[in-house]
């Protein structure tokens, strides 16, 4: 884009000239969809890449998160955190499943264990958390809970490609995890999603439901979807998987050095993003503002950086469980959430790209600390 205006992401694509042969061939090959060789290809690579075992490439996370839920026949109630994009509770709507919303930590903003247990009924079948900012969940602890009470754990990983905890991937958690590889998402396919899962069988179960329920040419077994990637996508991911990593190393830098000129700014802190054990992948760099110490409220600095043409976003303000649709439930009232609540208000994510420049990190800092 011509103008100057800096944005909270810009997506990071790959050389045109190197996707000009990829295009080639997908037009030799005459298959634009449904399982053509680049999807094959590139859904091996994907996991490989990852360190996952199973994995169904999506068109978008949505998509993968609505069959998910389809997957392992999920109804009545599920746990799930009001801090997210709203697609995560969407897909709970879109399958007829209430969402009961519960707690965050203060410390990483992800669904809190200790808040679970009380808001289990008979009626619930799931928890469905999500590793906000792409920093790894209380995951043993979920599960214990889980364990206990006989319920499935479906994660909503869209932050978390590529992060590892214990060097495992972090995906492999849960019953499932999902992700997205939406243009604003730390690795890209225009649009796309995935389900990682832990055996062949529920695989072959989500790729049948993302292909209408087809088991074969003439046999429906059962209503599913059209969730399938397509070939330029899939073909647009197998390049993209060639530069993710240096993608990745780049938001590092970035991370390091916001940090390091905004440290020792009253009344600015960061999320705990240091924990030994993770591989973290840098999708985010939110920022809390508390009013009293920093002087101005986060909506205050929110403004200001836009009058210099710098444009963070409140990512998640507001709470999923403030939207209309939700807003009425009993677990979405503010006393059930208070942590998400404050962290809503004072939230914001700085710009993080790749290709994010020095100057222009150094300039947004400035602002911050001079405000
Ligand atoms: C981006 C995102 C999604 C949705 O993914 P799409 O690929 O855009 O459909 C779901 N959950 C979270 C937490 C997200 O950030």
């Amino acid at each position: 884009m011509s103008d100057n205006k800096i944005y909270v992401t810009q997506p990071a694509m790959p050389p045109l000239e190197e996707f000009i042969p990829y295009l080639e061939q997908i037009w030799n090959n005459k298959w634009l969809t449904n399982n053509g060789p680049f999807h094959q290809q590139f859904e091996k690579e994907l996991a490989d890449y990852l360190g996952v075992k199973y994995l169904s490439l999506f068109s978008n996370g949505t998509l993968a998160l609505i069959t998910a839920l389809q997957a392992l026949r999920i109804t009545g109630e599920v746990i799930t955190t009001p801090f997210s994009f709203v697609a995560t509770t969407h897909s709970l709507w879109w399958n007829n499943i209430k969402p009961v919303f519960v707690d965050i930590e203060e410390n990483c903003y992800n669904l809190d264990p200790a808040k679970i247990e009380a808001a289990i009924t008979p009626q619930t079948t799931a928890i469905m958390p999500v590793h906000v900012y792409g920093n790894p969940c209380n995951v043993e602890e979920i599960q214990r809970i889980a364990d206990v009470y006989g319920l499935r754990v479906i994660y909503d990983a869209a932050h978390a490609f590529g992060v590892k905890k214990g060097g495992q991937s972090v995906l492999n958690w849960g019953d499932l995890s999902i992700l997205s590889f939406h243009a604003t998402k730390v690795y890209n396919t225009i649009e796309g999603g995935a389900i990682v899962c832990q055996d062949e069988k529920t695989k072959q179960r989500i790729d049948l439901l993302k292909n209408f329920g087809f088991r074969n040419e003439v046999t429906v077994i059962e209503p599913g979807i059209n969730a399938k990637m397509n070939e330029l996508q899939a073909a647009y991911g197998s390049l993209q998987l060639k530069y993710v990593d240096g993608y990745i190393v780049k938001r590092k830098e970035i991370t390091s050095l916001y940090k390091e000129l905004l440290t020792g700014v009253a009344g600015i802190s960061f999320i705990e993003d240091s924990r030994s054990d993770v591989e973290y992948n840098y999708a985010y760099f939110p920022i809390r503002v508390n009013t009293a110490e920093y002087g101005i409220s986060r909506d205050d600095l929110y403004l200001k950086m836009q009058e210099h043409d710098i444009f963070g976003r409140r990512y998640f303000y507001p709470l999923i469980s403030d939207f209309p649709t939700y807003k009425g439930m009993p677990s979405a009232k503010a006393d059930n959430l208070p942590v998400a609540t404050q962290v809503a208000k004072e939230i914001i994510c700085l710009p993080i790209y790749p290709h994010l420049e020095e100057s222009e990190i150094r300039k947004i800092c400035d602002i911050i600390r001079n405000k």
